[in-house]
């Protein structure tokens, strides 16, 4: 960016390798190179072209919208968002987007009975920014023009994402709540359903206390008086490993915490004791959360399930089958006689054996064998075949995450029974609480997955903010030097055509049965050697790289084949489906015929690009607002703003592109009769006059003596705070 202001005594902004940007002083400036005196003391040589110009008159707490900043640079968004979350303001607009910065702590009032009223039908802006606010906007747009409505919330892991998503709902059902007497009313089941779905479908991991291992999208449906009348609940992609796999200092799903805090008479009739005594939870050195009482949270848990819908009975089912899956991860396998085969080790393992059987309903030595045993069907005969003890572990280990991903399905459909859609309703507010970009060290299936959707969601965004601004600047015919910005169809492409793209082939690896990993990475070095976003990392035998709109991801590939097959052992399923308990039978649904012959594979990548695809026509089919969740630093501190992370996740959530884009173009604009009626009284000549519309905005616009403006065919278009200078004038007649 060209900097022609910047003389010696100049406020600056120059780029600090601890603190990515500071402020400093201009002392001597030598042609190209300027000496600057930072604020930390520093005296640095820099490139004029390298500094940004500090704006001294900002307000000390900041401005609550970007786009009202004076000079609009990196540091300058940076510096408005730090001062405004060291004085508790945690949310800017730019434009319309919502900047959330987690703050780490309770803030007095700011959620508050008192706070929502104030929201209440108040015109987005007016009031500081705030979660409410967007929410009040998707229901005044959705009531006024009879559309639906959608709040997009992302947000990197602990960025606050669940939290935002569950104050929106508070705010919908707040505004579109029914008065009736206490009772189960829809909206008291949509907040329910929250606690259910976190006790089976969160975990603490290293980044968060609660973090959320599934992607949802909440749909509020409203009736013609814009009352809550039913709503659905879509999952995607609960995290399957878990289960079965966990390391220090993560934890389970918080279930199977709360099972063993239950009361002592609930406990004793599940066999459960310490966490301490099961494998699937001793993995990891941590089992208690600081502030959280796990016993308080099962009989909330129990309670919620109770408003959701979900009997007592069920109940009962369900938290049988959670310590159906402590026990079976209990038993152990040694090999037995003959070589290759397995038996279940020894005492302790029988006692789990049979608890599982119990809780399962199903007869011990048909799980054993379901366990340790395969058929193998050959055209002449069936031969069964014993599998060794690691093999019987695997097949362990593949059973409990089977049962535990169709009982969180479970848990959704009854939910979405239970609250009920409407039919009649043709208006929705949709909230979607969706994974964040994400970028380790070690990056498998699970992270391709996330980061399809992010792409998928960032072109959501892109064509939203970026291409109907360009679009409507065409419509309108004004001069406009157009902004270039990334457009991520080519990594879409990428990974997603069919055929020929990334999860196609991973299907046909896994369909034919000599693949292995790395022959299906050799198929990806071919395919796509010319590909701009696609890189073969040096030295690397079976790692890609997809160069994503967010950075590089390096994906190691053993596991892909593994994790993309949806596939449940025959002798599992027949186990499950004969179980004497019709809710655990009711998990298995016998196969049809047709489904257990045609035994091709299903996998798990393309039915998740299908759910993204249904979703993005939801979301297309409506209105889009979006909340960008921020984590201001990796230590859940409430007082600590760090630079480098913050910028990177503007840049991952297209922050900084969307308000370069806003601003250089023209972030406000009005129709000529809207204007009018607006600012016809700063002259009134011009109103009177009898002049063709057109004629009168520029009248006004010349008398304000603003410049740079434009005047489209039927709006006129301001530059970044003219509107704020015309409503001024406005108020000083
Ligand atoms: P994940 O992707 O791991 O699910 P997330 O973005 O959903 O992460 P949250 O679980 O919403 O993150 O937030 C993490 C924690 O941050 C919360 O448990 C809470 O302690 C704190 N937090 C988030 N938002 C707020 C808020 N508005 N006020 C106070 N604390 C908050
Ligand atoms: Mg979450």
């Amino acid at each position: 960016m060209p900097v022609e202001n910047i003389v010696v005594g100049s406020h600056v902004w120059v780029g600090d390798p601890e603190l990515v940007w500071v402020d400093g002083q201009v002392v001597h400036i030598n042609g190209e190179d300027a000496e600057i005196l930072t604020t930390n003391k520093k005296m640095v040589v820099v490139k004029v072209s390298k500094i940004y110009p500090k704006d001294v008159e900002a307000l000390a707490d900041g401005v609550d919208d970007m786009t009202k900043l004076s000079y609009l640079h990196e540091p300058g968004v940076l510096h408005n968002l730090a001062n405004r979350f060291a004085s508790n303001e945690i949310y800017t607009y730019t434009g319309n987007i919502l900047i959330a910065i987690n703050p780490f702590q309770s803030l007095s009032n700011l959620y508050d009975a008192f706070t929502m009223e104030l929201y209440k039908g108040i015109p987005f802006g007016r009031l500081s920014p705030h979660v409410f606010a967007v929410a009040d906007a998707a229901y005044r747009d959705m009531i006024n023009d009879g559309k639906s409505n959608s709040i997009l919330v992302s947000g990197e892991s602990g960025a606050g994402k669940t939290e935002t998503a569950k104050m929106l709902m508070r705010y919908l059902v707040f505004l579109g709540g029914h008065t009736a007497p206490a009772g189960r009313t829809v909206e008291q089941q949509v907040l329910e359903s929250n606690p259910v779905l976190e006790a089976f479908g969160n975990a603490k991991t290293s980044r968060n206390n609660n973090s959320s291992r599934f992607g949802k999208f909440v749909e509020i449906q409203f009736d013609k008086l814009g009352r809550i009348s039913g709503a659905a609940v879509r999952t995607y992609l609960l995290e399957r490993s878990r289960v079965c796999q966990i390391s220090d200092p993560e934890r389970n799903y918080h279930c199977f915490y709360l099972l063993c805090a239950a009361p002592p008479q609930e406990r004793e009739r599940y066999k459960l004791g310490n966490p301490r005594s099961f494998h699937y939870l001793n993995q990891s050195n941590c089992y208690e959360l600081e502030g959280v009482s796990d016993a308080h949270d099962y009989l909330t848990t129990r309670r919620a399930m109770d408003i959701v819908g979900i009997s007592e009975k069920e109940q009962d089912a369900i938290f049988r089958v959670v310590a159906a899956i402590l026990h079976l991860g209990n038993i152990d396998f040694s090999n037995g006689g003959d070589n290759d085969s397995s038996a279940v080790e020894d005492e302790q393992s029988l006692f789990h054996l049979e608890m599982t059987a119990e809780l399962l309903m199903c007869e011990p030595h048909a799980l054993k064998n379901a366990l340790c045993k395969r058929a193998m069907v050959t055209p002449e005969e069936i031969i069964e075949r014993s599998l060794d003890s690691h093999g019987a572990a695997v097949s362990r280990d593949g059973l409990a995450k089977t049962i535990y991903c169709r009982l969180f399905d479970w848990l959704v459909d009854r939910i979405n029974v239970s609250i009920g859609q409407d039919p009649s309703s043709n208006c929705l507010i949709g909230v979607l609480d969706i994974y964040g970009f994400e970028s380790f060290k070690n990056n498998s299936f699970e992270q391709f997955c996330i980061n399809l959707t992010n792409e998928k969601l960032q072109q959501h965004f892109n064509q939203h903010v970026f291409k109907l601004e360009q679009e409507e600047y065409t419509r309108e015919e004004i001069d406009w030097s157009y902004i270039g910005f990334v457009d991520n169809q080519d990594v879409l492409d990428l990974i997603e055509k069919k055929p020929g793209g990334i999860i196609s082939l991973l299907d046909e690896a896994c369909m034919f049965p000599k693949s292995t990993h790395e022959t299906f990475s050799q198929k990806l070095y071919q395919t796509f050697k010319d590909h701009k976003r696609f890189i073969k990392p040096k030295l690397a035998r079976s790692d890609f790289t997809i160069s994503h709109y967010a950075g590089e991801v390096q994906y190691k590939s053993d596991l892909f084949l593994d994790k993309n097959k949806d596939y449940v052992v025959p002798e599992h399923q027949d186990l499950l489906s004969s179980s004497k308990c019709s809710f655990v039978a009711g998990l298995f649904p016998p196969l049809s015929e047709e489904a257990a012959k045609n035994s091709k594979f299903s996998s798990i990548g393309s039915r998740f690009k299908l759910q993204l695809q249904q979703l993005m026509e939801i979301l297309n089919s409506t209105e889009p607002h979006y909340i960008r969740c921020v984590k201001p630093n990796n230590l859940s501190s409430p007082s600590i703003f760090d630079n480098t992370s913050v910028l990177q996740q503007l840049r991952s959530g297209g922050v900084l592109e969307a308000i370069r884009i806003k601003c250089s173009g023209y972030p406000t604009y009005r129709g000529f009769f809207e204007f009018l009626t607006r600012f016809g009284i700063l002259a009134p000549e011009a109103s009177k006059g009898n002049y063709d519309e057109k004629v009168a905005c520029e009248k006004i616009l010349a008398k304000m003596g603003l410049t740079g403006y434009q005047i489209g065919k039927t709006k006129v278009f301001l530059r970044a705070g003219q509107m704020a200078e015309l409503d001024a004038r406005r108020t000083e007649i």
